[in-house]
């Protein structure tokens, strides 16, 4: 198949979120089964041309939108066999935010988005891809979230009536529902389209514009990424309003839990460590990357439990209730390490986080920023890694806490309920702990039961990190998967 994948995120070359880590590892892994697959992504102004090797196609082109005509240039780089193209736009290279700055989100992103999606859509039929010719029309269309969700509207709105792409289907994938594109109702007219698209069967959500809600009525096929998250969506309290939509949509979702990149996120070579390991001998391997992290973190180097986190300090991500728990944690001589960093509206996360560093100083690490480096250390050197999202469509980090041999501490929800099972009492089954009711005595009662596990009963606690490494979180598990998706997309329109 020829896949065409639509995204604002393409990791290594631009990544806020597992949003990037997905859309730069299901192209590679498709690529692998043989076959012909492209991403489309913005060329935003912190990717390095350079040291992406990054290219011009030579491939020029204007799209329209009701503000005027967008001169764009298409560039290139190869990575794992994908041609990876970026649009070059002065809205995306002159600014180095994805979605916007210090001040604020970017004011036009409904233009810049409509014009990726737009760009996408002549991908196949203007860049030169194969032996010089362009991939032609039979592809299909992967878009994801909210910025790539006019694909489907536009193919439906803009070229099927043309004859254009009349068996090109288009799949929408939902990486986090939270995030929809809502723009005022005004804005419609910046899209170009016919006035029967801002209708309640399409782009008109309570007046306004919700770009994520008419692709999703209107792709062929739609998935998210864990299948527990897929039926959560569909009840009112986890479909943050547009649960309505996806159950009249309910026939065409299918939930695929993600995958990690397994080159990337693998102890036996991860250069950031200080001992790399695998399953043969992680403990010891473990223990001299907690020795490691405790001495470059200034923490005392006791035999202690070191419980770690690693995620954006968002509300979602349940920061309330680690933030709420420290204290515990510190009473119980257990050292938390956290890394993260907020976004400018939840700035308060950070600086409580600070205090409570300041506050326990032989206890708790508050690392606020970015840094994969620090990121596969936490991973490597603790022995339990904490995330008690609200919610979380599918979760990477509990991923590669089983990869790296540290037991998960999670809320029973979306991807993290699909991918930790739980630690069976009485049997030696499952990789890690969970809870239900989003709230801190349900989380500390989990983490007490892993802390009382991890000091009396270490051999089970073992086990259980070493079923965490021998799990499968490959990404061939979930493309095959995609393969299925799109195979179904394509029937739908009549083609393969
Ligand atoms: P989400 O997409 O909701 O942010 P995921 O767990 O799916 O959550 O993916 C988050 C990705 O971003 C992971 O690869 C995680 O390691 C990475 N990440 C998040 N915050 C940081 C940070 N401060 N430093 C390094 N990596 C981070």
């Amino acid at each position: 198949m020829r896949v065409v994948v639509v995204s604002s995120e393409v990791a290594p070359f631009s990544k806020s979120g597992g949003l990037g880590d997905v859309c730069g590892a299901i192209p590679a892994a498709l690529t692998r089964r043989g076959h012909q697959v492209v991403t489309v992504s913005p060329r935003y102004g912190s990717i390095d041309l350079q040291a992406h090797r990054i290219t011009d196609t030579g491939a020029r082109f204007g799209v329209h939108t009701g503000s005027g005509r967008h001169d764009v240039a298409i560039l290139r780089a190869d990575r794992d066999g994908v041609p990876h193209l970026f649009v070059e736009h002065p809205m995306f290279s002159g600014r180095r935010g994805l979605y916007g700055d210090e001040r604020g989100t970017f004011k036009d992103n409904l233009l810049r988005f409509a014009v990726l999606s737009r760009v996408a859509l002549e991908v196949p039929r203007r860049v030169p891809l194969i032996d010089g010719a362009p991939l032609g029309e039979q592809v299909v269309f992967h878009a994801n979230d909210w910025h790539a969700a006019l694909v489907p509207v536009l193919l439906e709105a803009v070229y099927r009536p043309l004859g254009i792409y009349a068996q090109a289907p288009s799949v929408l994938t939902v990486h986090n529902l939270a995030h929809q594109g809502v723009f005022p109702g005004n804005d419609f007219a910046s899209l170009d389209l016919a006035p029967r698209w801002f209708t309640p069967t399409c782009l008109e959500w309570y007046g306004n514009l919700n770009l994520l809600k008419a692709g999703l009525l209107t792709a062929e096929e739609l998935t998210t990424v864990s299948p527990t998250f897929a039926r959560e969506i569909m009840t009112e309290s986890g479909g943050f309003g547009l649960d309505a939509i996806l159950r009249i949509r309910h026939d065409r979702m299918t939930g695929i839990l993600n995958g990690i990149d397994p080159t990337e996120w693998n102890p036996a070579t991860d250069p950031h460590l200080d001992r790399r390991y695998d399953v043969t001998d992680f403990v010891a391997g473990k223990a001299q990357n907690k020795r490691a992290l405790q001495a470059e973190l200034g923490l005392p180097r006791d035999d202690v439990p070191l419980v770690g986190s690693v995620g954006r300090l968002d509300p979602q991500k349940g920061v309330e209730l680690i933030i709420e728990s420290v204290p515990w944690l510190a009473e119980q001589g257990v050292q938390f390490v956290l890394l993260g960093s907020a976004a400018p509206a939840h700035a308060r996360y950070e600086h409580a986080l600070r205090e409570l560093e300041r506050r326990y100083p032989n206890n708790v690490r508050a690392w606020i920023g970015f840094s994969e480096r620090v990121a596969h250390r936490i991973e490597a050197a603790a022995d339990l890694f904490l995330m008690p999202s609200k919610f979380e469509p599918s979760g990477l980090n509990q991923l590669y806490s089983m990869r790296y041999g540290t037991v998960p501490v999670v809320r029973s929800t979306g991807g993290l309920a699909d991918s930790v099972t739980p630690l069976d009492p009485q049997q030696d089954h499952g990789t890690g702990f969970r809870f239900e009711a989003f709230d801190g005595a349900a989380m500390r009662d989990a983490l007490y039961r892993a802390l009382w596990t991890w000091k009396h009963q270490k051999d089970r606690f073992l086990r259980a990190a070493e079923r965490g490494m021998r799990k499968d979180v490959s990404w061939d598990t979930a493309v095959a998967g995609y393969e299925h998706v799109y195979q179904r997309a394509s029937h739908r329109r009549g083609g393969l």
